[in-house]
């Protein structure tokens, strides 16, 4: 009786701290904070990329919001986006950066995005690493996978989806465990994970 009661205190402090328990709540972010400050040619490219087959691949405008405020908080100059879709969080991170800021793949990186095949994260994870500066961050998208990571594996998906699930679930325990970096796996978009190289 008493576990039982413990999990359903469980449940309910879970509830109270996952913010997005409807689609309107979602709305109300994009409506309130996040259209409203939108870029005129970010607005342009998410329309177009919304119109697009493959329209769900592109970066969600809260997301990019959120990428856009950390590139200018950590003061990044040097960034790299690895797997670019119509551009949109890439667009996200070149707005963010001074004047002097460069696009490139050489030297050491303050801010890389990594948003491409998901059977290779951990190989773009050890690569990525040592291109980052120590201080600079990382960010993986979709690492929260349609929320395929809690799922059993037998559970009805999209085939892609299944596909790639394991992927996705063996990267985060990498990172999780990776005493490189610190990281934050955040739910927004498809959930980013961002990494902090410490050493
Ligand atoms: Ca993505």
């Amino acid at each position: 009786m008493a576990e039982q009661e413990n999990q359903e205190i469980g449940h309910k402090e879970l509830a109270h701290k996952t913010l997005l328990q409807s689609d309107a709540l979602y709305q109300y972010i994009l409506e309130t904070s996040v259209f409203p400050r939108e870029h005129e040619c970010m607005k342009e490219l998410r329309q177009m990329s919304e119109k697009h087959p493959w329209g769900l691949m592109a970066t969600p405008p809260d997301e990019g919001q959120l990428i856009n405020m950390l590139v200018k908080l950590i003061n990044a100059k040097k960034t790299m986006e690895i797997g670019v879709y119509t551009g949109y969080s890439l667009l996200s991170t070149a707005l963010a950066l001074p004047h002097d800021g460069k696009e490139n793949n050489k030297g050491a990186f303050d801010f890389v995005f990594v948003d491409a095949d998901k059977d290779n994260y951990l190989n773009y994870h050890k690569r990525v690493i040592e291109l980052v500066r120590v201080g600079g961050l990382i960010g993986y998208d979709n690492t929260l996978w349609s929320g395929a990571v809690a799922r059993p594996p037998d559970a009805p998906m999209l085939d892609y989806v299944k596909q790639f699930r394991s992927y996705v679930i063996e990267v985060n325990k990498y990172l999780a465990h990776d005493s490189r970096i610190e990281i934050c796996q955040i739910p927004v978009g498809d959930g980013i994970t961002l990494c902090r190289r410490i050493i």
